[in-house]
């Protein structure tokens, strides 16, 4: 797994900045101080042209929009959503496509806390329960959610655990991949009630 380390951070200046950004952004935010009003004028200002300069990779939680969390405005951001952000292969594939073809330097993958997807994994492994429709999303969330119950002590950790350890393989997954050689994967988590990103693994 690529560390977030000093070293990596000056080989990825840009994206190391870029990611310095959103966090700024993210202090906004917390503040109550956004810079961007995300109206119809604003939206039509931008609709010539995108020049966004990161990817959010997060969950489907409707509570976790990325772009206010990281006070962007339009044309800033692109942003790939799966539930519990599983890395599977159109998600990839739009982040293959963003480094490609609009040379994005930096991925966050941004998990967030009381996570139903993980949820959803820990209650099978616990429960051993058999849910057709959740069948493939409970497969690949398996790991960390059985990783997470053997390792905590009571349920909201492990809840929490397990959204950080799906948080690690996800960027491990991504910096295992030569299609996005040169991109800054780094790894984060959203505080429900904070509104607070820390990044998984401090520089
Ligand atoms: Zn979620």
């Amino acid at each position: 797994m690529p560390e977030l380390t000093a070293a990596s951070l000056m080989e990825h200046h840009q994206a190391a900045s870029v990611l310095a950004g959103l966090l700024e952004g993210n202090g906004r935010f917390i503040a109550g101080e956004p810079r961007y009003k995300r109206d119809i004028t604003a939206a039509r200002q931008h609709a010539p042209g995108q020049k966004p300069g990161a990817v959010v990779f997060t969950c489907i939680d409707s509570r976790v929009t990325a772009e206010s969390v990281f006070d962007c405005d339009f044309g800033q951001l692109l942003v790939v959503r799966t539930a519990g952000h599983v890395p599977d292969r159109a998600a990839v594939g739009s982040l293959e496509f963003a480094a490609a073809e609009m040379g994005v330097g930096l991925v966050v993958v941004l998990g967030h806390e009381r996570c139903g997807a993980v949820a959803a994994a820990l209650n099978a492994v616990q429960d051993d329960t058999h849910d057709p429709r959740t069948d493939y999303l409970v497969e690949q969330l398996w790991q960390p959610a059985s990783q997470a119950l053997s390792e905590s002590t009571d349920a909201e950790a492990a809840a929490s655990q397990a959204m950080r350890l799906q948080v690690r393989r996800t960027v491990a997954d991504l910096g295992r991949r030569s299609s996005l050689d040169g991109v800054l994967v780094v790894g984060a988590v959203y505080d429900l009630d904070t509104g607070a990103v820390s990044l998984v693994d401090e520089p």
